[in-house]
């Protein structure tokens, strides 16, 4: 039984590993969850699971969620630094990585440290400090499991091709709500429709960057990470369907591609059974349902987040940091009605432009230029 800590219990991945465990409850026990505000819903879902261990790490809800689990034998904590702490204990052995944005990064360091096993929806983790991570697992020995369903797919593919040369990968993405708009369409949309995905419910950081298409360009770099590929190894496709979830091409020309309906539960059972695949409950796909898959290429000319991408691995060094800290900032500001949609792509290379470029980067580097190119994007919207 394998014992799970699930970082950001409260969120769209939170929730749906939580009901993965509950139709599936040989997948693992529950062993802490953690939540940033929703209180209630952290304290819900203790009463339900009954973990070891809860934090909460926006401190100001603690007592709520102290009292409403004092009658059980729940540990309850509260502090960012809490669940650094609580992500190393020996009682846990897989780590569901469901914190939104840099958040992630802090205990995934950690949860790498003591030797866990990382199933790995936070891509920002990968995208600010990749070659950090990927050092770190090796020196611990701990296997990152993706989540993220185009690196779920990815991962399946290679199941079995041991060392067999990848060519390239191809990515899939939606191309969001947004897909086929021109720039002067772009310029007038709102934030209502950026949080319509035509085929995924998702929390709103990673809705606004499938809008963006800037979900596809972290996808990019955590890509490189994950599977140590080149830029140029890695293209994106889109389909519409969000049937096929990404596409491995081996050095013989042959195309692996895995497929099912567009539903997280799916990659995240895999990374909790993985290697085994045990029978599932959730719905299948039907041929008849998608008689046609298609395929386009993405219009890099107006969602500029692709190339961005591309540039970054290029450079190297600390530009993703860089990249994911911007758009971090960019993205609430759309959200808080601070800026209109086209210039999330503006403050995203307004901030590349201007913040210190580091060639080989420490990890409290990392740090620091996620403080810099935060402050750059606050003072571009000023
Ligand atoms: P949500 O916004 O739905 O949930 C985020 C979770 O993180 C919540 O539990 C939230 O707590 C917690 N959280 C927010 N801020 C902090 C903070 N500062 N410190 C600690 N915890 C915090 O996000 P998603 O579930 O959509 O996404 C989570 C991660 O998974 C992201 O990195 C995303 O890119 C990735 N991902 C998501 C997919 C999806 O389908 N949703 C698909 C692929 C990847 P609270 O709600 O209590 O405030
Ligand atoms: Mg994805």
């Amino acid at each position: 039984m394998k014992r799970i800590a699930i970082l950001g219990s409260t969120g769209s991945i939170g929730t749906q590993a939580l009901e993965v465990i509950e139709a599936h409850p040989e997948n693992g026990v529950v062993e802490l969850l953690t939540a940033h505000n929703n209180a209630n819903l952290l304290i819900e879902q203790a009463i339900k699971f009954s973990p070891n261990s809860v934090v909460i790490s926006n401190e100001d809800h603690y007592l709520k969620v102290k009292d409403s689990l004092a009658h059980l034998p729940i540990k309850v904590y509260a502090g960012a630094d809490a669940i650094v702490q609580c992500v190393c204990s020996d009682e846990i052995d897989l780590v569901l990585t469901a914190q939104v944005g840099f958040s992630g990064l802090r205990p995934t360091i950690a949860a790498i440290q003591a030797g866990k096993t990382i199933a790995l929806a936070n891509k920002e983790t990968l995208v600010v400090a990749g070659d950090y991570i990927s050092s770190l697992c090796l020196k611990h020995n701990v296997k990152i499991i993706p989540v993220d369903s185009e690196h779920s797919a990815i991962f399946q593919c290679l199941v079995g091709e041991y060392s067999n040369p990848i060519e390239k990968i191809y990515l899939t993405a939606s191309g969001g709500p947004f897909r086929g708009k021109t720039k002067s369409e772009l310029a007038l949309v709102t934030k209502a429709q950026a949080l319509k995905h035509p085929n995924w419910t998702m929390g709103a950081k990673i809705t606004i960057d499938s809008a963006s298409l800037m979900n596809k360009a972290l996808e990019i770099i955590e890509a490189k990470w994950l599977f140590g590929l080149e830029a140029n190894q890695i293209d994106v496709i889109v389909h519409p369907q969000s049937i096929i979830h990404s596409i491995v091409q081996f050095n013989d020309g042959s195309m692996k591609a895995q497929m099912g309906l567009p539903d997280m539960k799916l990659p995240i059972h895999y990374a909790f059974t993985y290697p085994e695949r045990i029978s599932s409950s959730f719905p299948r796909f039907d041929f008849l349902k998608f008689p046609q898959l298609s395929f386009e290429t993405p219009d890099k000319q107006t969602f500029r987040s692709l190339e961005m991408a591309y540039y970054c691995l290029q450079e190297g060094g600390n530009m993703a940091c860089i990249l994911n800290a911007a758009n971090e900032v960019a993205n609430a500001a759309f959200l808080n009605d601070k800026i209109k949609f086209l210039q999330i792509f503006d403050l995203v290379e307004g901030t590349l432009e201007r913040a210190t470029f580091i060639a080989k980067p420490t990890i409290n580097n990392y740090y620091e230029s996620d403080a810099e190119a935060r402050e750059i994007a606050n003072n571009l919207i000023k």
